[in-house]
């Protein structure tokens, strides 16, 4: 460890790490940069801004059996809101990046590759690229501004530093490629984490985030929206982006001061059958609906979706569809994809085959998300099927994620809810079940339309038979909405 004095302000300033080459001094916020032997005051860094990660200076934890602490921290703005980059020291002196992103982790290390990397421009989420020693699908590509820094830092950070990232995966692993100080990307590479893997120690509490942000981190917390003065229930630092059940607001919640981002669009309000907040008992603990949309696909064929979430298991979706409802988890193992055109996903040696290529469009959207949704926002979805079990990739021009989904009996749903399950199993409430039947109805008008006109010409016995098929074809939807 080398300890400097401030040149601002006298105050020590410490770099226990000797791949930091600058600090900020905790006490002036001074940029201290550690050049050679000689120490100088390169200008005032921004302060972090106040979020929710439990994560500070002074965390420990472990990552492949080797402990860290946590020494520096760079915070970044994008599009889709703010994350972190804790810098971390390890025991032998080797250090790496942590990603703080709502609650998802991953941690990174710098790596030397010799072989091509693709160029910034290049990289288009879902496509594969040869890195290092094996191939990886990009999963997002980012621009994102630094918005403030603390502590010991690798690099020389600042206002006006901008980021440019491109994330990949290949099953667990996660790489990034960082082009922020030019073509030739420097490599990271690592894979996903949890809180709970990295047995962190020295974590912020709950008293101190409320202290620091005024909220609790990790209960069902409300805030008044900034547009028309409802409250609002979200998960402070999880949840950031959104939408007020009331007046349609898009709000963003990464601070502590709840920023509107658009206001409400005049949509008709519309009725789930779970409500916001809704509560299920799962093995035992509370899972609670936090957001709900309605998607449609191509055809208009709706369904909902409901973000659930539970402090210690993080989010799950439930999927109403026509055809029941579907648990979904968004998958950090990634399936082996060839291309958007390969027909089949592997995933823990499964071959799933490609059923669906459809656009989805989000129609309603109310609650609280851990990312930015918008009415309008559209994404393209390859659905994947082995037996019971689908995987569905969702394709943006800036995102690719996978998930996996498997069917919930209605009854599952209601022991989980309860009460709070308003209507009936979804074959007798589905708007999507309605819609193909009315389509077929239709279609059986034509068809006779088509087949009766000669008929009015040519009379003979085959309109009997026709009749009888028709009414063999018709009949069935046609009973199916009498029992609604
Ligand atoms: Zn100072
Ligand atoms: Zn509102």
């Amino acid at each position: 460890m080398q300890t400097v004095s401030c040149p601002s302000c006298g105050a020590p300033v410490q770099f226990r790490s000797h791949a930091a080459v600058m600090a900020v001094c905790e006490f002036c916020r001074a940029t201290v940069l550690k050049d050679a032997d000689s120490v100088k005051d390169i200008g005032k860094m921004s302060s972090v801004l106040e979020d929710y990660s439990p994560i500070q200076i002074g965390t420990s934890g472990v990552a492949g059996q080797r402990g860290f602490t946590v020494v520096g921290r760079i915070q970044l703005r994008y599009s889709q809101g703010i994350w972190n980059e804790w810098f971390l020291l390890f025991d032998d002196a080797s250090t790496a990046w942590l990603g703080d992103s709502s609650g998802l982790f991953t941690i990174t290390t710098e790596r030397t590759v010799t072989n091509a990397l693709p160029r910034f421009e290049d990289i288009v989420p879902g496509h594969l690229y040869p890195i290092a020693e094996a191939r990886f699908t990009a999963s997002e590509k980012r621009v994102a501004d630094c918005i403030g820094g603390q502590g010991e830092l690798p690099f020389k950070v600042g206002p006006g530093y901008q980021a440019r990232v491109a994330d990949f995966r290949s099953g667990a692993r996660f790489v990034t490629l960082d082009y922020s100080d030019g073509e030739r990307p420097v490599f990271y590479d690592g894979v996903s984490t949890t809180l709970g893997q990295m047995k962190c120690q020295l974590l912020r509490d709950d008293e101190q985030i409320k202290a620091s942000a005024g909220k609790y981190r990790g209960k069902v917390d409300a805030l008044d929206c900034p547009s028309c003065g409802s409250a609002i229930k979200f998960l402070p630092g999880v949840t950031t982006s959104l939408v007020c059940p009331a007046c349609a607001a898009r709000l963003d919640a990464s601070g502590p001061e709840a920023q509107v981002l658009a206001a409400g669009e005049k949509v008709a309000r519309v009725r789930t059958t779970l409500e916001l907040g809704a509560v299920a008992k799962i093995s035992g603990s509370d899972h609670t609906v936090i957001g709900a949309m309605v998607r449609a696909d191509d055809e208009n064929t709706e369904w909902t979706e409901y973000l659930v979430y539970n402090t210690r298991a993080g989010f799950f979706w439930l999927v109403e569809t026509a055809d029941g409802w579907f648990r979904a988890n968004v998958l950090d193992n990634w399936p082996n994809w060839q291309s958007t055109g390969s027909n089949d996903a592997t995933l823990d040696g499964v071959i799933y085959r490609k059923k669906y290529d459809y656009a989805a469009r989000v129609k309603f959207a109310a609650g609280a998300f851990n990312w930015r949704v918008a009415v309008g926002d559209q994404v393209r979805v390859l659905e994947f099927e082995n037996g019971n079990t689908s995987l569905a990739a969702e394709l943006s021009d800036a995102e690719l994620t996978w998930s996996r989904s498997t069917p919930v009996a209605f009854d599952q749903v209601r022991a989980w809810f309860g009460a709070a399950v308003k209507g009936s199993a979804p074959a007798a409430k589905g708007g999507a079940e309605k819609g193909r039947n009315s389509t077929a109805i239709k279609f059986m008008w034509w068809v006779l339309g088509l087949n009766a006109i000669p008929l009015l010409f040519n009379f003979d016995d085959t309109l009997l038979v026709l009749a009888a098929a028709l009414f063999a074809l018709f009949y069935p939807p046609a009973m199916f909405r009498n029992n609604d």
